[in-house]
């Protein structure tokens, strides 16, 4: 299990980035939505889809998911 976030601004593109709870790169967890301890990157990914329209994987944390 692991932990994810993702952030309440969208990016430009209009999505929501969602993170891996260790990433460098995550913002003030004020910034953050608490996504729940979670088994998978895609289950996390279908968490996510429940609260924003646009969703997409951080560039920094998501490869370590990848698989
Ligand atoms: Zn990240």
């Amino acid at each position: 299990m692991a932990e994810f976030y993702i952030e309440k601004q969208p990016q430009n593109t209009g999505a929501h980035l969602v993170h891996f709870s260790h990433c460098q790169g995550l913002s003030e967890l004020s910034g953050l939505n608490y996504l729940g301890s979670i088994a998978s990157y895609d289950s996390a990914w279908k968490e996510a889809k429940k609260l924003y329209h646009e969703v997409s994987a951080c560039p920094a944390c998501a490869g370590q998911y990848a698989g």
